[in-house]
């Protein structure tokens, strides 16, 4: 158990991260590098300092910098504080605490704390991962855990490596655990133009899911440019320059391709 950790973000009366009104509680750090990724500010386990530069519309030729820090150590009682503010709303919508990230496994024992302390409250936990830990460290946590939010991005190993750097064959065992004990998993795939979006690996997602006896409902999360600025306040590269969001039509067709496995999908959220 661990009684700090780092987290970037929390929100609260999230209404995409899992049934009902939920916090989402965001810990930094994230072994991939995925090229899509919309917060690259959690993607570094440490603080980080950052440099704004502001511009006074009106008068064009005023700028200034400010400096901001993403990422702040906090406790687990401090976190809880926050969490037990609105468990009345938790209680009324079947909501309850997700966990997200960056890759929330990275601060495996703080995490471990954090959903032991919901568990202790009667409170429903979700677990937003990419999967990628080892199977011991997903143990240590899973009976912890109510409902994964598992996101499958590529199924061709060497172009999971390309894309996210890091192989999916962890990442795939792991799911596979999940359902052999038969626990409540909901898939999200990210949906990238040329990157997860080609016939292939809408098939061969299609087909390993169908595999599995535990995911009944998958989401489609259209790739969108939101997080560009933000690559630009970090000094990061962006790889994803002439790459644009899925269009509506697109988005529709990958739905019942996918509806043929037999699965609920929803686009978004
Ligand atoms: S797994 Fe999620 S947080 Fe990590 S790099 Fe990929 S998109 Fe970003």
């Amino acid at each position: 158990m661990k009684e700090t950790g780092i987290i970037f973000n929390i929100k609260k009366f999230a209404i995409h991260d899992g049934p009902g009104i939920r916090t989402t509680i965001f810990l930094k750090g994230c072994p991939l590098r995925c090229w899509w990724c919309h917060n690259p500010e959690g993607l570094r386990l440490e603080p980080q300092k950052i440099t704004i530069e502001n511009k006074n519309e009106k008068e064009k030729l005023a700028s200034w910098e400010t400096q901001e820090i993403i990422g702040r150590e906090m406790s687990v009682n401090e976190i809880m504080e926050e969490i037990k503010k609105d468990i009345i709303f938790y209680e009324e919508s079947n909501g309850g605490v997700t966990f997200s990230g960056g890759e929330p496994l990275m601060q495996l024992e703080f995490l471990y704390s954090l959903l032991h302390e919901c568990k202790k409250q009667h409170i429903h936990t979700a677990l937003d991962t990419s999967g990628y830990s080892s199977l011991e460290d997903l143990k240590k946590i899973n009976n912890f855990v109510d409902l994964y939010l598992y996101d499958l991005k590529i199924m061709e190993d060497q172009n999971h490596i390309k894309y996210t750097g890091v192989s999916n064959k962890q990442i795939i065992k792991n799911l596979k655990y999940l359902s052999q004990n038969g626990k409540q998993t909901l898939i999200r795939i990210p949906i990238i133009p040329e990157i997860t979006d080609t016939a292939i690996n809408i098939t061969q997602l299609g087909e390993f899911i169908s595999s599995l006896n535990n995911v009944k409902r998958v989401i489609f999360l259209p790739y969108h440019r939101i997080g560009k600025n933000k690559y630009d306040k970090l000094k990061m590269e962006y790889k994803m320059k002439d790459i644009q969001s899925p269009t509506n039509e697109k988005m529709e067709e990958i739905k019942n391709d996918f509806e043929n496995f037999g699965f609920q999908v929803k686009i978004g959220g």
